[in-house]
């Protein structure tokens, strides 16, 4: 099965739509792995959206955040401001959908987890030894972990029993995951991080198993836009079109 794997749309419908897009006809399952809302204007348009894939969808915390399942303190001032705009503005079927989620779920061979395996919701998996120190999650059941949250795609392969090593993104190249234990970042839809501006996504293929890193342009201007209009942080506005 091909299946299209995406984290951190974060209300960026512009940026989902063209993933959506560029992806179309290449999978047959969407997986989500959290972080719907947050810092972009669009979270119920890219709910109704998401819903309308029948997804298989984790909750990430900027999620818990909005439903009020974790404090705000946790947040910085800007990220702040537009989590109270999105608890005001959020849709009930969008609520509902997300309160049924979990921040992390197995699907044999694969584990999912928003931050991390061992901190579903907070732990950003950045570097080798983090990802090392997360591999006793993973189990000869669920050898394969996808994780969001840090908004940079890469990949970790383990190498000895208890190394990981990251490889950085090769685009439209497929990865064969087979004979060792991994973690995968899809990297982020609506705000990108690793300072390459446009949307990112992964596809995975379950027959064979390989994991492909793709990335595409999308109109930030016209997410910024919006953004401007609901008196969003022009720092955060600002940041979406250097990807960081
Ligand atoms: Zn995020």
């Amino acid at each position: 099965m091909r299946i299209l794997i995406i984290s951190d749309i974060h209300a960026n419908l512009a940026a989902f739509e063209a993933v959506l897009k560029a992806s179309q006809g290449e999978w047959e399952q969407m997986w989500f792995l959290g972080d719907l809302l947050g810092y972009g204007p669009d979270p119920n348009t890219c709910g109704e959206l998401l819903r309308a894939h029948n997804p298989v969808s984790l909750t990430g915390n900027h999620d818990w955040a909005v439903l009020g399942k974790l404090s705000l303190n946790s947040f910085n001032f800007q990220a702040r401001q537009v989590i109270e705009w999105t608890q005001d503005t959020l849709d009930e079927a969008t609520r509902a959908y997300l309160e049924a989620q979990e921040p992390k779920r197995t699907q044999p061979p694969f584990l999912l987890a928003h931050a991390s395996p061992r901190q579903p919701i907070w732990e950003y998996v950045l570097d080798n030894g983090t990802a090392a120190a997360n591999l006793q999650q993973l189990t000869a059941e669920t050898p394969i972990c996808l994780v969001g949250h840090t908004h940079v795609p890469i990949l970790f392969t383990e190498l000895d029993a208890g190394e990981m090593m990251a490889s950085r993104p090769v685009y439209g190249e497929p990865v064969t995951l087979e004979g060792s234990r991994y973690i995968a970042n899809p990297g982020s839809v609506g705000q990108p991080r690793d300072g390459d501006p446009r949307a990112a996504y992964a596809l995975l293929d379950t027959e064979p198993m390989t994991w492909e890193h793709h990335r595409v342009a999308y109109p930030i201007s016209q997410t910024q836009q919006r953004m401007r209009r609901q008196g969003f942080p022009e720092r955060l506005i600002a940041r979406l079109e250097y990807g960081w």
